[in-house]
C-alpha cells in the first residue's frame, strides 16, 4: 500500500511537470493551447445552459481547449495537474477535503482560477449553507479559504450581500491599463444581475465598476464587479458578471471572461477586445438553397447548420436565377418543386452550371421543369414523372424503413456508410443510363438508386433522393451526405 501511495505521488509529480511540456496521455489537449478545467454541475443557476456557453467562448476563441467536471467531488491532484486554469460555474455542496485541497494547491502554487457569477458564494454565505442544511440535512461549515481565494465573500449583513433587480446597466473599467482591460472598450453594455455589499478582501484590484441604480433596489453606489488577486502563486479572476445565457451573450461579457481566463492562466492578454461568436468564415462554400412549390419540415435545416465552411442562404423559388443572384453563389441547392420557370431564369441557371459551378439536387427536386428536357435528361440525369408528363408517371411512398447501401467509391460517400433510414422511396422513375449510381437500395417500393452523379459534364451535379421528413433530416448519415455533396460539388 505504502508502495502504491508512492507511486501516486511519484506520478502527480510528473503530470505536475509535463503539464507545461505538453502531452498527458488520453487527454488529447489541442497543442499549444490553454488547458481549462471548468468546474460546473451544480448551480442555483442554469449551469445546464451556462456551462456549455462558457466553452464555447473559451473554444471558439482559439486559445483553449475545455475540459467540463460535473461531479469535482472525485477531483484530486493528479486529476487537476494538467491544468493551466480552473473554471468555476458551480455553487453547490463543498466537495470534500481532498478536492478542496486539491484545487486549492493547485490555485496556490501557480495555477490560474476564475470565478463566474453564482460561484461568488459557492461556500461562504450562511443562507446558502443552512438552505443546503435544510434540504439535504447536511450541516456543513463554510470553506473560509474560498473567499481568501476568490477575494470575497457574501454576508448576511447587515448590510446584506446580494443583487437589485435584474437589468441592463453600463459596466466602466476602473484600470483601463490592467491586461484584461487593455484595448477592450472603456465601458460595455450588459443586462444581468448586478451584485452587491460583498466583503472585499484587502488586496484585491478592482478592474470594473458598474452603478447599482437605487430604482432596482440597488445601493446607490458604484459596484465592483470585476477584479484581480493573487493567491500563493496563483491569478485570480473574478467576475460577478454572468446570470444566464442572455446575460453571456453581452459582447462586454465574452471578452471580459475569455480575456480573465487567458490572464488568470498565463498572466497575458492576447486575444482581442471582441471576440465574435460564430463569426462567418469568410472562405466559406456560398450555397443557394432553392425551396418553393412543395412543403417541408424546418428540421431540413440541420443539414446546413453548424458547418463552418459552408454559408446557406435560402431562396424562394419564383424569385431564384433572377439576374445577378447566381454571381455570389458557388454551390446550387434544389429542394423545391417547380415547373414554370422564365427564360431569363433558364439562360441564368444555365449560364452558372455551364460556368462549372455545382449543383446539388435534393428529394423532390427531381421532379422538377417536366417540359425542358435538356434539364433532366443532362443536368440531372433522371426525372420522377408527373402525371400527366408521361404514359406511366412515377409513383412515391411514404414513411419506408430502407436499407441504402453504397455502390460506389466517391468522395460523397465518406462517412456515410451502409444507412438504416426511415424516408420516402419512389418508383417508376427515368433514371439515365449515364448516371453513376453512388447508393441503392433492395426495397421493392423503391426503383433501387438512391444517389447519383449526373452524365453532366461541364459542372459537378448530384441528385441525392433522400430527404423527405424529419426522420431523414436528422439521420446523421443524410447530413453528412449532403454536406459531402455540397463540398464536392463546390470543387473541394
Ligand atoms: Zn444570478
Ligand atoms: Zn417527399
Amino acid at each position: 500500500m505504502l508502495r502504491t501511495a508512492a507511486a501516486i505521488a511519484a506520478l502527480g509529480a510528473t503530470l505536475a511537470l509535463s503539464a507545461a511540456a505538453q502531452t498527458v496521455p488520453g487527454l488529447f489537449f489541442k497543442e499549444g493551447a490553454i488547458r481549462v478545467l471548468l468546474i460546473s454541475g451544480r448551480n442555483n443557476h442554469d449551469w445546464r445552459t451556462t456551462t456549455p456557453i462558457l466553452r464555447r467562448i473559451l473554444e471558439q476563441s482559439g486559445r483553449f481547449d475545455v475540459r467540463v467536471v460535473q461531479e469535482p467531488g472525485g477531483l484530486n491532484a493528479i486529476a487537476v495537474a494538467p491544468y493551466d486554469v480552473i473554471v468555476l460555474d458551480y455553487n453547490g455542496p463543498r466537495w470534500g477535503q481532498p478536492a478542496e485541497t486539491a484545487v486549492g494547491n493547485a490555485v496556490r502554487t501557480g495555477k490560474g482560477l476564475v470565478v463566474v457569477h453564482g460561484a461568488s458564494y459557492a461556500f461562504g454565505e450562511m443562507e446558502l449553507l443552512a438552505d443546503n442544511h435544510k434540504r439535504t440535512g447536511i450541516k456543513e461549515p463554510p470553506w473560509t479559504d474560498f473567499a481568501e481565494m476568490t477575494g470575497a465573500s457574501w454576508t448576511d449583513g447587515p448590510p446584506k450581500s446580494g443583487h437589485g433587480k435584474r437589468h441592463i446597466f453600463d459596466v466602466k473599467f476602473t484600470d483601463p491599463q490592467h491586461p484584461i482591460a487593455r484595448g477592450m472598450p472603456p465601458s460595455f453594455r450588459i443586462s444581468d444581475e448586478l451584485y452587491h455589499n460583498l466583503v472585499l478582501k484587502p488586496g484585491i484590484k478592482v478592474l470594473a465598476r458598474a452603478l447599482d441604480s437605487l430604482d432596482i433596489g440597488g445601493t446607490g453606489k458604484e459596484e465592483p464587479v470585476l477584479w484581480t488577486l493573487t493567491y500563493g502563486q496563483g491569478r485570480v479572476f473574478h467576475t460577478t458578471l454572468g446570470h444566464d445565457a442572455s446575460s453571456m451573450d453581452a459582447p462586454g461579457f465574452i471578452a471580459s471572461f475569455a480575456r480573465g481566463v487567458e490572464w488568470a492562466a498565463s498572466g497575458k492578454v492576447t486575444l482581442p477586445g471582441e471576440i465574435a461568436l460564430d463569426a462567418p468564415n469568410k472562405d466559406a462554400l456560398r450555397v443557394q438553397l432553392v425551396i418553393g412549390g412543395h412543403d417541408f419540415a424546418p428540421t431540413l435545416w440541420r443539414a446546413f447548420d453548424g458547418q463552418p465552411d459552408i454559408r446557406t442562404n435560402v431562396v424562394f423559388q419564383p424569385e431564384a436565377y433572377g439576374k445577378g443572384q447566381l454571381k455570389d453563389t458557388d454551390v446550387l441547392v434544389l429542394y423545391d418543386m417547380m415547373q414554370a420557370i422564365s427564360d431569363e431564369q433558364k439562360a441564368n441557371l444555365k449560364s452558372f452550371l455551364e460556368s462549372g459551378k455545382g449543383m446539388v439536387v435534393l428529394h423532390h427536386a427531381i421532379a422538377n421543369y417536366q417540359n425542358w428536357p435538356w434539364w433532366y435528361e443532362e443536368v440531372v440525369g433522371g426525372r420522377y414523372i408527373l402525371p400527366n408528363f408521361g404514359p406511366k408517371p412515377s409513383d412515391y411512398k411514404h414513411d419506408i424503413e430502407m436499407k441504402v447501401d453504397p455502390v460506389a467509391e466517391h468522395p460523397v460517400l465518406n462517412g456515410v456508410g451502409p444507412l438504416l433510414i426511415v424516408d420516402e422511396a419512389y418508383k417508376d422513375m427515368w433514371i439515365s443510363p449515364k448516371s453513376k449510381v453512388l447508393l441503392k437500395t433492395d426495397h421493392p417500393a423503391s426503383d433501387g438508386p438512391m444517389a447519383w452523379i449526373s452524365p453532366y459534364n461541364r459542372s459537378k451535379v448530384i441528385y441525392i433522393e433522400l430527404g423527405h421528413g424529419p426522420e431523414a433530416h436528422r439521420h446523421p448519415g443524410f447530413q453528412r451526405l449532403v454536406q459531402n455533396a455540397i463540398r464536392w460539388a463546390g470543387g473541394w
